[in-house]
């Protein structure tokens, strides 16, 4: 068999990035997935991004990942969530067409090279030592590499639950779990856990009332997820807004028993984010109406996906509560909800490479993690698979500051903090959520795409003329002034008070409501909404912006202050909580430590302390 740098097992949402990352960083990359029709498969519902998480894909995106392309090439709808609220929170989010969707991936990930794709289930890692040299399948082939990923999914062990008496071994609806490599990896001595997650009934979109239901459009502004290509729109499709009322809720409530969640047939615990709708009906018992979503599934099919019934309760009674929500009292069920569990190995066993401490050249990514999400797997995709590369190929590793990415917080969190449920990435994770936004992620994320060597000439290129673009709009609305009369017109029609002298473009655009593009037009220096938005957040946001850059130099500073070897259980001026904690999680920097749930400011002085202590000092 060829001998490759980085085998990637799994062609879900990390496994393309990984595998494209590793690629697009010289390494010779061998992407072995159970299925190549399902590369790229959403597993849950259609749709991309979303609060977060949509940073997130931009940030894959300007690390050369294929999810904001994908999502470009498949939209059906695309909405700017929060754009009432600050720029902080402005998250981008598309319906897709889960078939292009697909689609697009497999075409984006066959455009690199260096990636091989080939259909297989992997039943072991092949060792030498305590490293990895392979991958074995459970058909008997062998490859070799210097580094795997794992991104195997839902699929460890997984079991689907359809009420409380069918259970099906399974990965995913109809697809074969992998009990063999779960099985192997345990044995190597990796821990595991188990969690759960459940996805709502499709229906047909043929026997829904959409006329009796509220509308919801696409937003009328122009937006791509990527900074590299700008596709011709799909035609975009509605959404349809309804809810669920007392006649839903009694259903549920007097099927409780039957349903896998709440009758004792799963053990794992679940995303407490994305509840079942029997979880919303007995903990918010006092709530009149829950919102649902039917959102369509692509442009060939009237099939729909039913946002916010999320299920575990037999398929019959599936389709008797579906009924009872206006606009589908007729409706058709295409296919029933259900819950999965499988195991996820907990990442505090994984260093901030996502490389295992124990096992060199083994990497994680995605659900296997303990998170859920396709943008949180692809972030963590883009890590392994730069990681995997280096290691192979002998460079550096590439890490990720929190303060600079929500990539960076999404793998700080998992491998020093551990997940209790299913992680996902929300905005308030981040404790600088004004300054790693969706407009910026590009700035962001180009030092190290640059230093990696991951994007083509013509892709940096691209990425420096825009930064650049972006950068000469602020330098000119800082130069620019305009007069009284002309300022006035702008600044009336946004309802601000008016000017008597002239003033400069950056200082009329901190004012609430008045925008940069509509100055600069009116100062007859007409810009692209893409390059404006930049500049805007930063003059609004400028005091704000510069304390959060302040504190992120002084945690820095904290990060960098590596710890010595310690014996912490040893260690008596820490509390009980924080030596367990510390001697599990074995923080590298200061910084890490002082984030590990159960460390408090007074364990870090204290551990600053006894580093001091244990340092040689030096004569
Ligand atoms: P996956 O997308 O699961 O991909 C795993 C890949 O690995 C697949 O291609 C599989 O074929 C392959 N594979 C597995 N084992 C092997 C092997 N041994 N050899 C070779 N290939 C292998 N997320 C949310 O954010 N919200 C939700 O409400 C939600 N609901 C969900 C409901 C269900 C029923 C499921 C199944 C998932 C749900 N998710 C939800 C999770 C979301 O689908 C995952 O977070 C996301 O798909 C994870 O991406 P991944 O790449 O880690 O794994």
């Amino acid at each position: 068999m060829a001998r490759h740098d980085v085998i990637v097992i799994g062609g879900g949402h990390a496994g393309v990035e990984a595998a494209t990352a590793a690629a697009r960083s010289g390494a010779r990359t061998l992407l072995l997935t159970q299925n190549l029709e399902t590369i790229g498969q959403m597993s849950c519902n259609p749709a991309i991004g979303g609060i977060a998480k949509g940073t997130v894909v931009r940030e894959v995106d300007a690390l050369g990942g294929v999810m904001a392309r994908a999502t470009d090439r498949a939209r059906l709808q695309f909405r700017m969530l929060n754009r009432s609220k600050g720029p902080a929170v402005w998250s981008p989010r598309a319906q897709c067409d889960r078939g292009l969707y697909r689609r697009a991936v497999r075409s984006l990930l066959e455009d690199q090279p260096l990636v091989e794709p080939v259909q297989g289930t992997a039943a072991c890692l092949i060792l030498r030592g305590a490293r990895v040299a392979g991958v074995a399948t459970v058909d008997g082939r062998r490859y070799e590499a210097d580094a795997v990923i794992l991104t195997a999914g839902t699929f460890l062990r997984g079991r689907i639950h359809l009420g409380t008496d069918i259970r099906v071994p399974a990965g995913r609806a109809g697809e074969a779990p992998a009990v063999e490599i779960a099985q192997s990896l345990e044995s190597l001595g990796l821990r595991t856990d188990r969690f759960k997650t459940g996805t709502p009934p499709r229906v047909d979109g043929r026997t829904v009332a959409t006329e009796r239901l509220q509308r919801q459009d696409s937003d009328s502004v122009a937006y791509w997820f990527s900074h590299f290509a700008r596709p011709d729109l799909l035609p975009q499709l509605p959404c349809w807004l309804t809810w669920s009322g007392p006649a839903l809720r009694e259903i549920i409530e007097s099927h409780l028993a039957e349903s896998a969640l709440y009758g004792g047939a799963i053990a794992g615990r679940g995303p407490r984010y994305c509840p079942s709708i029997e979880d919303k009906i007995v903990k918010f018992p006092d709530a009149e109406r829950h919102q649902v979503f039917l959102e369509p599934e692509g442009l060939d099919t009237s099939e729909m996906y039913v946002n916010g019934l999320s299920t575990s309760l037999p398929a019959e009674i599936q389709l008797k509560f579906l009924r009872t929500v206006p606009g589908l009292e007729e409706v058709r069920m295409t296919r029933p909800g259900y819950a999965i569990e499988y195991d996820y190995f907990p990442p505090t066993q994984l260093r901030a490479t996502l490389e295992h401490r124990e096992i060199a050249g083994l990497f994680m990514a995605g659900q296997v993690n303990g998170t859920t999400g396709y943008e949180e797997a692809a972030g963590q995709g883009v890590v392994a698979g730069l990681n995997a590369a280096a290691s192979a190929l002998g460079r550096d590793p590439v890490v990720f500051p929190r303060e600079s990415s929500f990539i960076g917080v999404l793998v700080d969190d998992l491998v020093h903090r551990g997940v209790d449920e299913p992680y996902r990435l929300f905005t308030s994770r981040s404790e600088f959520r004004l300054s790693i936004r969706q407009d910026n992620a590009l700035r962001r994320m180009l030092p190290i795409a640059r230093s990696a060597g991951i994007l083509s000439p013509a892709e940096l290129g691209r990425a420096e003329d825009q930064l650049r673009r972006e950068e000469a709009l602020l330098a000119v609305s800082r130069e620019t002034s305009l007069s009284a009369p002309v300022a006035n017109a702008v600044l009336e029609a946004a309802g601000s008070p008016p000017i008597e002298g002239p003033a400069t473009l950056a200082c009329l655009a901190r004012r609430p409501g008045v925008s940069l593009g509509t100055l600069l037009d009116a100062a007859g220096l007409p810009a692209e909404d893409g390059d404006v938005e930049w500049p805007e957040i930063e003059l609004k946001y400028e005091g704000y912006l510069r304390r959060e850059r302040v504190t992120a130099r002084k945690l820095r500073e904290m990060e960098a202050y590596h710890l010595p070897a310690l014996d912490y259980p040893a260690l008596a001026s820490l509390s009980t909580e924080a030596r367990q904690k510390l001697a599990a999680a074995r923080p590298a920097t200061l910084g890490q430590a002082s984030r590990i749930p159960g460390v408090s400011p007074s364990d870090v002085q204290a551990l600053v302390m006894e580093s001091l202590r244990a340092r040689p000092t030096s004569s």
